[in-house]
């Protein structure tokens, strides 16, 4: 008999397994996988290179409290991202800065002079209300044709103006010349990678982990008094209020016979290719090898649900099973998947942490 049944063991679900389980609940954690950690889990390759299984995740964060959990079960490693963008033959920092700019252009601005040279290029709006308006805002429509509008395309096969702002808006736009992705107070990477820091999460007297178990077939079997549940709403009500649509993605992963691969760790494609982004690990993870692995994300409609898709009319239909929700007491919903939103790590990790308080203060 378990206080808590909690399925999947990626962020969102190993979080909660811990918090219960120090709070001395009998926790059951159950994934579908082979493994836990969710779309987070890293393992050796077959030439013995640490890579991300479903995609390169980049551990980042405003939140102390988020960082300041996570470091009690890894050490980390610094880490700060940076991409470039493949534009008409050239390789241009992205989030957009003034080398962005002045390479782009083919002009040679100082901060300030590319302040007002946006500032003329800006397309002025009464409201933005969507992810075209967000971009044209700030830079205007050359910039945002060559860099936004095609990679968006090929990444939801919906154009800017389809999609709720807050997707484009995750990406800045600076008049400096920081090359970072990221501007996060911690941007860190678990230092043993991800697996292990799960690992030491869920090694917890009071969890059980069961793999490779669909939580449809055991839920008759399995008796617990309260259910966390991190895998698709929809799925989990059976699609009652029709299905949610999420986007996928294929994964092709090559290694080649160099120690360095390209010039930084992630190359954007947004006008050329089917795949939208080229990522070598090495740089992600600090390891030394003689070989390195990159992967190429191919954006697809079929396959894993790993993007909660971000448009007026999603949320809405969200919202249709957030009144299902209300029906049982008993059952709790967490995770980029459990609460259809489109959360990075930390954010995951800050909401578990709320329901985790909310659970303990009733
Ligand atoms: P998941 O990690 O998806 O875990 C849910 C688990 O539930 C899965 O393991 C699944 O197998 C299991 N499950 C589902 N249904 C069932 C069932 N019926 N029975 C049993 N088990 C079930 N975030 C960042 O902060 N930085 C990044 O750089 C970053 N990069 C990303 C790159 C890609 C390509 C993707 C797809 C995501 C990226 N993210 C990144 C987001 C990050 O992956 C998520 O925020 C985080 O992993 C979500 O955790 P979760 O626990 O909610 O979901
Ligand atoms: N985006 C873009 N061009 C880029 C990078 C991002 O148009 O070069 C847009 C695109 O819509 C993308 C969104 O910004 O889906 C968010 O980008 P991010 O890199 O945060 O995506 P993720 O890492 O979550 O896939």
């Amino acid at each position: 008999m378990y206080d808590f049944l909690v399925v999947g063991a990626g962020f969102a679900g190993s979080v909660l397994a811990e918090r219960l389980a120090d709070a001395g609940k009998k926790v059951l954690i159950v994934d579908k996988r082979n493994h836990i950690g969710g779309n987070a889990y890293d393992f050796y390759n077959e030439h013995g290179i640490l890579v991300h299984k479903y995609g390169p995740h980049i551990f980042h964060t405003n939140s102390e409290k988020v960082f300041h959990y996570l470091s009690r079960f890894t050490e980390w490693r610094q880490y700060e991202h940076r991409v470039l963008a493949s534009v008409d033959g050239q390789l241009l920092p992205m989030p957009i800065n003034a080398t962005t700019i002045n390479k782009f252009f083919g002009v040679n601005l100082n901060h300030d002079q590319v302040e007002s040279f946006l500032a003329q290029r800006r397309n002025s709006f009464d409201r933005i209300t969507n992810s075209q308006e967000v971009i044209l805002a700030k830079v205007g429509t050359e910039l945002y044709e060559k860099f936004f509008r095609g990679y968006t395309k090929k990444q939801w096969d919906l154009y800017p103006e389809q999609l709720d702002a807050s997707v484009c808006a995750r990406i800045p736009i600076r008049t400096n010349a920081d090359d970072r992705y990221f501007t996060d107070i911690y941007q860190v990477m678990p230092a043993q990678g991800y697996t292990k820091m799960f690992e030491r999460m869920l090694n917890h007297p009071n969890i059980s982990v069961l793999l490779q178990t669909d939580y449809k077939k055991i839920q008759e079997e399995v008796r617990f008094n309260e259910l966390i549940y991190t895998g698709p709403i929809d799925e989990y009500f059976d699609y009652v209020r029709g299905p949610l649509p999420y986007r996928s993605l294929r994964f092709d992963f090559e290694t080649h016979e160099v120690s360095t691969y390209q010039p930084v760790a992630t190359i954007n494609y947004p006008n050329s290719y089917d795949f939208t982004r080229v990522t070598e690990f090495k740089y992600l993870t600090g390891q030394t090898h003689a070989r390195t692995t990159i992967v190429k994300e191919f954006p697809t409609a079929n396959g894993d649900p790993y993007y909660p898709i971000p448009t007026p009319e999603n949320a809405e239909a969200y919202e249709r099973y957030k009144a299902e929700i209300g029906k049982y007491d008993a059952v709790h919903f967490a995770g980029r998947l459990g609460t259809y939103r489109y959360y990075n790590m930390d954010q995951v990790v800050a909401q578990s942490l709320t329901l985790f308080n909310n659970l303990m203060s009733r």
